[in-house]
């Protein structure tokens, strides 16, 4: 299948063409020609699939037979849960609708609000926001929204979970009633078709993924470790690997943590949560897409709506209380047809997550054996120190090499006992035992249930 059949334009042909993509992806099959019907749409489609570009091309294409806006005013609103998916969206937007004669902008809280109005005073085709600061914007008269011609929701499981739902009503029953509806989410809950039906009529549904299966593309492990020993376990799988990693952390404190203790074993990282300002967040996103620092730590809420492209691997600090935020973690890897790795590191008291997720994910998460040369005794401010450099250490441009090797401070003294110490790596009490650490784990996880 070629973009050329979907019933697009010349120049956004050209557009997409620009971008290197040579075949639509599922969602774009099925999700362009219906929008281009005028019709309401209901899509499950998790991130990853290549859905913004579903409906940002046809968005375009529909946009560009209408009347030109009104200041203060907008054609087409997509709604959004987060800042970082808001902006990703806004430069699709421009991506693809670079050969269009079309304004976009975007809002999204946290940032000063004054260019935001500014923006708005001309008017523009495309207004992305999230519910928040459109609301904000209404209140102070820099948006009105009676030229709303299209809705776009997205992510709207997400919506719902943040609590964005009262925002969204308030938004819905200001806009004209005769409109066209796209609502996107990655699974559609009982509490989704419910908001959906007073949204949409008579929607066209798409369901490219299986309802919370995970990305096939997507390489599954896990690694059974005491919670104590899950900082040493990350530093040393990063160390090996030297892949641009995105690492989960359920709490913002842990993240912080983290990339802190990742910092001081020379492994570049930097932390992303909503504590953080909206300027050190995107500083902390552009860094890490730029490959110049190699980790970036982030909790859920977050990290929702990240895209990286080409992103290697995906690392779970910890398990995640929510089932279907695994999903959303390991999507960030493994897009739109690439291959990713999602590991996760597992401590005993975290069974019970971890069977809620293969239960959801109908699969059993591969257990890896930990590394014979891992001490989790290591310092972990000086593991770099003691560590021979990567192999693939010489394969990086020089921006692209975050981690210097330090000469470790007793020569080569360190490394000796670090070669005998590695050896004896066991989990636990189990120093004696000469069973495999994942073995040792499932008895371990066994008996911890039974009781
Ligand atoms: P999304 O699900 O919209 O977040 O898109 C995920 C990633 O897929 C983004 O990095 C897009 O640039 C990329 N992408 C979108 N459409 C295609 C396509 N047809 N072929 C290859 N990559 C694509």
């Amino acid at each position: 299948m070629s973009f050329n059949t979907l019933g697009l334009s010349e120049t956004l042909l050209l557009a997409v063409q620009e971008t290197g993509y040579t075949h639509p992806t599922p969602i774009q099959v099925k999700s362009i020609p219906a929008i281009l019907t005028g019709k309401d749409l209901m899509a499950a489609a998790q991130t990853g699939t290549g859905k913004t570009a579903g409906f940002t091309l046809p968005l375009l294409q529909l946009l560009g037979g209408k009347s030109p806006v009104r200041s203060n005013r907008c054609h087409a609103l997509v709604l959004t849960p987060t800042r970082e998916l808001a902006a990703q969206i806004q430069e699709s937007i421009q991506t693809y609708g670079k050969n269009e004669a079309l304004r976009s902008t975007v809002v999204f809280g946290g940032v000063n609000i004054n260019p935001q109005m500014k923006a708005l005073r001309r008017g523009v085709d495309i207004l992305v926001a999230t519910p928040g600061r459109l609301l904000d914007l209404h209140q102070q008269n820099a948006i009105k929204f009676t030229d709303v011609e299209v809705l776009i929701l997205d992510e709207a499981d997400r919506m719902l979970d943040m609590g964005f739902i009262r925002d969204i009503r308030k938004i819905l029953a200001m806009l004209p009633r005769k409109r066209q509806n796209l609502m996107f989410s990655a699974t559609f809950s009982n509490e989704i078709r419910t908001l959906a039906k007073t949204i949409c009529s008579n929607p066209i549904e798409i369901d490219v993924a299986p309802r919370n299966s995970t990305v096939q593309a997507i390489s599954q492990k896990l690694y059974k470790v005491p919670k104590e020993h899950k900082a040493a376990l990350l530093t040393h799988l990063l160390s090996k690997s030297n892949e641009q990693t995105l690492v989960f952390s359920r709490t913002k404190h842990g993240a912080n943590k983290l990339a802190k203790q990742l910092n001081r074993a020379n492994i570049t990282a930097s932390a992303i949560h909503g504590n953080k300002s909206q300027n050190q967040r995107t500083k902390a996103l552009a860094d890490f897409k730029q490959n110049k620092v190699q980790v970036l730590v982030a909790t859920d809420i977050a990290a929702r709506g990240i895209d990286i492209d080409l992103l290697a691997q995906v690392i779970n600090f910890d398990l995640p209380h929510v089932p279907e935020d695994y999903v959303h973690r390991i999507g960030r890897t493994g897009r739109a047809g690439a291959s990713g790795v999602a590991i996760s590191l597992v401590s005993p008291d975290e069974t019970k997550q971890l069977r809620a997720i293969e239960r959801l994910i109908k699969f059993t998460i591969t257990v890896e054996e930990i590394d014979n040369d891992f001490d989790p005794g290591i310092n972990i401010k000086t593991q770099e120190s003691r560590q021979a450099p990567s192999v693939n250490a010489d394969k990086r441009t020089s921006h692209n090499k975050p981690r210097r090797h330090k000469p470790s401070p007793s020569g080569g003294k360190n490394k000796s006992k670090q070669a005998n110490k590695a050896k004896s790596y066991k989990p636990k009490e189990t120093a004696n035992n000469a069973k495999t650490s994942s073995s040792i784990w499932s008895q371990d996880f066994t008996s911890k249930t039974s009781r």
